[in-house]
């Protein structure tokens, strides 16, 4: 299949193709997402194919008007109305009791479903012109998601019938997913928008276990995706926690091998290993911005490890921390020890 590189104002086309139950990568402020029309399965288990995505693990349907969550789900409960007020659109996906009119290959067979609004203007204006669209990160299942055009290419040229080039997204990792199916509200994924910020405005919210945990063998995962090992670039990701002091001395002592390091701008001219900025150590939107695209970097350079900082779990940190955890294989070395 040839892949067809579209523009920005060129929506009218990708909708064409997405009416016609194709696949179109499209840019949003998270990252770039490999949309189907979300009511037609068939169309829907293409993404599967493309991907090599586990089919039992649900896609994240994207509206482009909050009019739209009616005919999707069978409740839309006051919490959930005021979670999209508050943060719609933008990086919320909140799942909710589904309707009879979504597919099973969107929800993996649950009686649920995934919903955002997203704030990127040219996956809205798609939406407006075709259909809901279920869309999960346009990246190979497995690899870091996809933060430019260039990445979803590299990872989908030939397999879908087309990307839109959208620039960078400002955001960088994936959204924040609370299910409102669970009484307390529970937070399954940690993005953009705080667990802080989502009980400033519901109250108690739950931080489900396999945020922060791997899970223990034969425990069922609440969101399928957490289960699997993800955002993994194919070099060695070993995480640090100790002081910049002694991050340093721990790199300069393996200054021979072939290794790169996530660092800090506080950290450059310290450090023997070649080093890729992730932002001043306290600019943690900063790090989520640019830590797959990093991941891809240090792959592109061949490089057999990747030492980075281990972020804390709290507030905007949570969302890199979930990510670089798993392509640590939920390891940190301790420095003060
Ligand atoms: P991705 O599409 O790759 O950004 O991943 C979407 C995430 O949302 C995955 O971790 C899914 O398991 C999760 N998800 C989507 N729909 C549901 C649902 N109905 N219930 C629980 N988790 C869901
Ligand atoms: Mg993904």
């Amino acid at each position: 299949m040839k892949t067809l590189m579209l523009k920005a104002d060129q929506t009218d086309q990708a909708a064409k193709i997405i009416k016609n139950g194709g696949l179109v990568a499209i840019p949003t402020e998270t990252v770039y997402g490999l949309a189907a029309d979300a009511l037609n399965g068939k169309a829907v288990a293409k993404i599967f194919e493309a991907k090599g995505r586990p089919m039992d693990n649900p896609l994240i349907v994207h509206i482009a008007d909050v009019s739209q969550v009616d005919r999707l789900v069978s409740e839309f409960p006051p919490k959930a109305q005021k979670l999209a007020r508050t943060f719609w659109p933008g990086p919320l996906t909140i799942i909710l009791p589904k309707s009879e009119i979504i597919p099973d290959e969107v929800s993996a067979g649950l009686d649920t479903v995934a919903i955002r609004l997203p704030l990127h203007k040219t996956a809205r204006e798609l939406i407006a012109k075709s259909s809901p669209l279920a869309a999960p990160s346009a990246n190979l299942s497995g690899s870091p998601s996809p933060t430019n055009a260039r990445h979803v290419a590299q990872d989908m040229n030939g397999r879908i019938d087309a990307i839109i080039e959208g620039g960078e997204c400002e955001v960088g990792v994936e959204s924040t997913v609370i299910t409102l199916a669970t009484d307390p509200p529970r937070l399954l994924r940690p993005g953009g928008i705080t667990v802080e910020q989502l009980r400033e405005v519901i109250g108690e919210v739950e931080i489900d276990d396999a945020v922060l945990h791997p899970l223990a063998k034969g425990q069922k995962a609440a969101s399928p995706g957490m289960k699997y090992k993800h955002y993994s670039p194919k070099a060695n990701v070993i995480l640090l926690r100790g002081n910049s002091g002694l991050f340093a001395d721990y790199i300069n002592a393996r200054r021979t091998e072939n290794a790169v390091v996530l660092c800090y701008t506080e950290d450059l001219g310290f450090l023997k290993l070649p080093c890729i900025p992730m932002g001043k150590s306290n600019d943690y939107a900063q790090h989520a911005h640019k830590l797959f695209a990093s991941l891809r970097i240090a792959d592109d350079g061949g490089f057999a490890t990747v030492y980075a900082h281990c972020p804390g779990t709290k507030g905007e940190e949570l969302a890199v921390y979930n990510r670089i955890i798993r392509a640590a294989g939920f390891e940190v070395v301790d420095l003060e020890k």
